[in-house]
């Protein structure tokens, strides 16, 4: 049985040493797993998020590797990957507190693992896996929380055997460069009556000189954090009196407000309608308020596209830990909008709602990519709606 690195490798040898993952049949597939049938095949590197995800994802487990043999820790939660830049992993320490003077020797012990283990995929019953992570409470409770009906895949690379679905680079040596980020707190599933536990991060890539790269980029980025800019421009401020919600100071709230005129105007040119989207004690999450409006009186075809914005004010309940300056906060506004359109119209309305977004971030200057969402497993309503509605999406994405 042939495995897509076999395949790689009569492409050619460059070609090998740099492909992390493949995709079969649009799915996800270790590099050394056999193929089982006729199918579609491509070939994913560090150029693409699939790529980069997997290498860090299997950093993770050598930073996993590093800190069990060093510290006797027990891991928790991971491997993890943090959104486009690195890894980390929790882990509960009898009584040790992670920071900067502790990354030297793992670093030393992550170079040590990045030799050439290859990553092993074990399939295993429930039994076995219980039996295998007696010793570690926090695997017990998650394997315990897995569903019945699917396998159960434990991975080898070197010395750790960790529970994980997968799938892998080939091999460790395809990491060439391994450094940790930072330290910080957590809890045993984000709770905090549950066990403290220490989470370290880390970030790789398959060459050195990209490395530098993201140091690089992400000092910066330190430097511009928003959190410190607005304290020392005067623009906002925190207490812990209502966490998670900003005081907006006299320069932060000129700039708010002028974000909001600059919406507004758009509105205007656009046919939008703006309504006060304040009438609710809390918004919930599937705003009801555009529809109640849509529904409150007869409508004609003539009336649609009908276009409703509002600025109205979202509360979400997040854990402290997880709170984070302006992008992660318990009280927000966000211009929030609904199209009411008819099945024909769908197509071009996506179009200009794609392009309002382009408009907007273009003077800004923020780069995005935009992924298709498809019809997930739960769902409402028919499928038929569903494949038009998807069809048309895709139809204005190109
Ligand atoms: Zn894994």
């Amino acid at each position: 049985m042939s495995t897509p690195m076999d395949i790689t490798k009569e492409i050619s040898s460059a070609l090998a040493s740099r492909c992390l993952i493949a995709q079969v049949n649009g799915g996800l597939w270790d590099m050394t797993r056999p193929l089982e049938d006729n199918c579609e095949l491509n070939l994913l590197t560090f150029d693409s998020k699939e790529g980069r995800d997997t290498l860090w994802h299997s950093s993770a487990h050598i930073l996993g590797e590093a800190l069990e043999r060093v510290y006797g820790c027990k891991l928790c939660i991971g491997p993890c990957t943090t959104r486009r830049e690195g890894f980390y992993y929790d882990a509960y320490y009898e009584n040790a507190t992670l920071n900067g003077s502790h990354f030297g020797l793992i670093e030393d012990r992550a170079r040590r693992a990045v030799v050439e283990q290859p990553f092993e995929r074990i399939q295993v019953s429930r039994d076995e896996a219980l039996e295998f992570f007696a010793e570690n409470k926090f695997k017990v409770e998650i394997i315990n929380e897995l569903p019945e009906d699917k396998p159960i895949t434990l991975y080898r690379c070197g010395p750790l055997v960790d529970l994980c679905h997968g799938p892998h680079i080939p091999n460790t040596s395809f990491v060439k460069a391994f450094a940790c980020l930072k330290a910080s707190s957590s809890y045993w599933r984000g709770k905090a009556d549950r066990e403290s536990l220490q989470r370290a991060y880390g970030i790789s890539c398959p060459d050195s000189k990209l490395l530098e790269d993201y140091q690089d980029m992400m000092e910066e980025a330190t430097e511009c954090d928003h959190r410190l800019l607005g304290e020392s421009q005067k623009l906002f401020l925190f207490n812990p009196l209502s966490p998670g919600s900003c005081f907006f100071l006299a320069h932060g709230t000129k700039i708010v407000n002028k974000l909001r005129a600059f919406l507004r105007q758009q509105y205007r040119d656009r046919g939008y309608q703006e309504i006060d989207g304040e009438e609710f004690g809390l918004k919930p999450m599937n705003c009801p308020g555009h529809c109640i409006i849509f529904k409150h009186e007869t409508r004609s075809y003539r009336e649609l596209p009908l276009c409703i914005a509002d600025f109205g004010v979202l509360h979400r309940n997040e854990d402290s830990g997880a709170l984070s300056g302006l992008t992660r906060v318990r009280r927000f506004q966000q211009d929030d909008a609904h199209i009411f359109c008819r099945e024909s119209q769908i197509k071009e309305e996506v179009k200009s709602v794609l392009e309002f977004i382009n408009y907007v971030y273009g003077i800004f200057g923020f780069n995005y990519e935009l992924e298709l969402s498809t019809r997930p497993e739960k769902h409402l309503g028919d499928i038929e709606t569903w494949n038009k509605a998807v069809q048309q999406l895709a139809e204005a994405l190109d």
